[in-house]
Order: C-alpha cells, then structure tokens, then sequence
C-alpha cells in the first residue's frame, strides 16, 4: 500500500472516529430536561403561587440570572434587573424557596467537553500527520542515502582469429576483442561499473591481466566475484543499463541471451538489466571495426 493511500486511510478513521465520539457525546451530554425561558413578570407570578422550589442567581453586572427548579420538576430560568435582585430574593424567602447566588455562573462542563473533544482529536491527527510526513521523510531520504551508482567503461581491440563474447555469449563474427582474458567489453565494463559503485576499486585490482590464471578466462567469473563482494558489503543489485557500442555484428537480437546470461552471473532477475547497442558511425577506430567498447552504470542499494 502506498504511503499517500495509508494516510487517507489514517484520514479517514480519525475523521470516523471523531463523528462517533461527538455523536455519543451528544446524546449522553444532551441535557433531558432543559430549563425553559420566562419573562420577569411570569416567574414573579410562579414564586406568588408557590410554585418555586429553589433558585440559582448568577451576578453579572447591571443583572441576574436565575435557574429555578419548580414543584413539577422542570426548570425555568429568566433574567432579573439588578435593581429588582433585592425584592426577588426577599419572594422568594417569603415563599419558602432556597437561594443559592454565585458572582457568575459556573462553567456549563458539556459543554466544554463537548467543545474539547473535537478539539482534541483535532490536536490529535495534526500530531500524527506531523509524524507521519517526518516519518516518511525520513524514509525517502534513507532511501536515497542508500542508494548508490557506478560508471564503468571498457574497450578493446577486434582482431581475426578470436571470439567475439559480448555479455557472455559468443557471438558469430570473423573478429574477436584481444585481451587477456575473453575480452568480453560488456561483462568488465559491468564489473568495474558494480565495483565502483560499491567502493571496490576496479576489475583490474581483483583481476590483474598480469595474473596467468586469467588467461582466457570467461568474464562472467568476474561478475561473479563482483557480486559475492558486494553481498559481503550489504550491497544489492537494483538496476544495470549499458551501452555497447561497434560497428557490426548486430547485437540487439543477442541481448535477450546477454541479459539472461550477465542476470545469472549476479543473481539478479533478468529485468533488472538493460541493454542498448550503437554504432560509431563509422568515426574513429570502432567507426572502422577495429574496437568495441562499453559503457554501464550500475545502480546499487545498501541493505
Ligand atoms: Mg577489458
């Protein structure tokens, strides 16, 4: 799953979440019994006929709020000029009413649970989309930090009387590369391509052509070697792309054995390498057949 759809995912839920909480918190925060409004006049009316059990007056500053519970169990509440405070509470004292006054009226707790949950939740999701963006930060960046490359160039002169093995694979052709081992332009330009990549020095400094065991020896033994160095270091092979360049034979209908061939060599899938041929033109001594040469870059990951 990719990490934009995780997070709508995550969206998604803390959103689910939030609707569910706020709905179950309005149904059990939902005052049953809510007072209902009178004017002045109708609640002196009510204390008159004894109908007030007790009230609570909250002081502001030019008037009063009172909350009273009433015989029948409802509440009712009003607003009282504070000039008329003195006489309400000496009614409702006359009527056997208990009075609680406050200087300002406590804080309504549903609501403000009702307010902060939402709020927190809120909080909530921004500390984990906070993480969740660092967090995937921290991941690209490891990623590229992870990631390493490598150029590998080779050449070699073509001669008559030798074979022609390009990518490990002979190939038909009256010419063949001079070299000390099979000469295979493709597989040492690979191999200095993976070394590079990995810190490894070169093909020459784990294969010198001074080395009489070398001699004619198939190249694909150095991408082997290549590969089990790499592994010893943590390293995987992600991608090879290259370029062959000669003036004949043609080489695209061999890539598919190349690829399959080089793929073996450093037990990776076949897909992961990628192949192109050129030629010179006709310029210079590849121009006029008497050289092949490789390019590569190698991309490698560390474990
Ligand atoms: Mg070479």
């Amino acid at each position: 799953m990719s990490t934009t759809s995780r997070t709508l995912k995550t969206l998604f839920l803390w959103i689910g979440i939030g609707l569910v909480v706020s709905g179950v918190l309005k149904v059990v925060l939902t005052d049953k019994n809510p007072p209902r409004g009178v004017a002045y006049s109708g609640f002196q009316t009510l204390i008159d006929n004894g109908d007030v059990v007790s009230a609570k007056i909250y002081l502001e500053t030019d008037f009063a709020k009172v909350y009273a519970l009433l015989k029948s169990s409802t509440y009712v509440e009003t607003t009282v000029p504070s000039a008329e405070l003195r006489d309400l509470t000496k009614r409702l004292r006359d009527h056997g009413a208990n009075i609680n006054i406050s200087e300002a009226k406590d804080w309504d707790w549903r609501l403000v649970v009702l307010l902060a949950v939402p709020l927190l939740l809120l909080i909530a999701f921004c500390f984990f989309l906070v993480r969740s963006v660092r967090s995937n930060a921290k991941n690209v960046l490891a990623a590229a930090r992870a990631t390493r490359t490598g150029i590998g160039y080779d050449l070699h002169r073509l001669a008559e009387g030798r074979k022609l093995i390009v990518g490990g694979i002979e190939l038909p052709f009256d010419k063949g590369p001079v070299g000390h081992s099979d000469g295979d332009v493709l597989a040492h330009a690979l191999c200095d391509a993976l070394l590079g990549a990995a810190g490894l020095g070169d093909i020459g400094t784990h294969f010198p052509d001074t080395d009489p065991q070398w001699k004619g020896a198939n190249s694909l033994l150095f991408l082997e070697h290549a590969k089990k160095l790499l592994a010893d270091k943590n390293f995987a092979i992600e991608h090879v792309d290259a370029v062959v360049i000669t003036e004949k034979p043609k080489l695209g209908p061999h890539f598919p054995k190349m690829r399959e061939a080089l793929a073996k060599s450093l037990g990776v899938s076949a897909d992961k390498i990628h192949l192109k041929a050129k030629t010179n033109e006709g310029v210079d001594a590849i121009g006029r057949g008497e050289a092949i040469a490789a390019h590569v870059i190698a991309t490698i990951s560390s474990q």
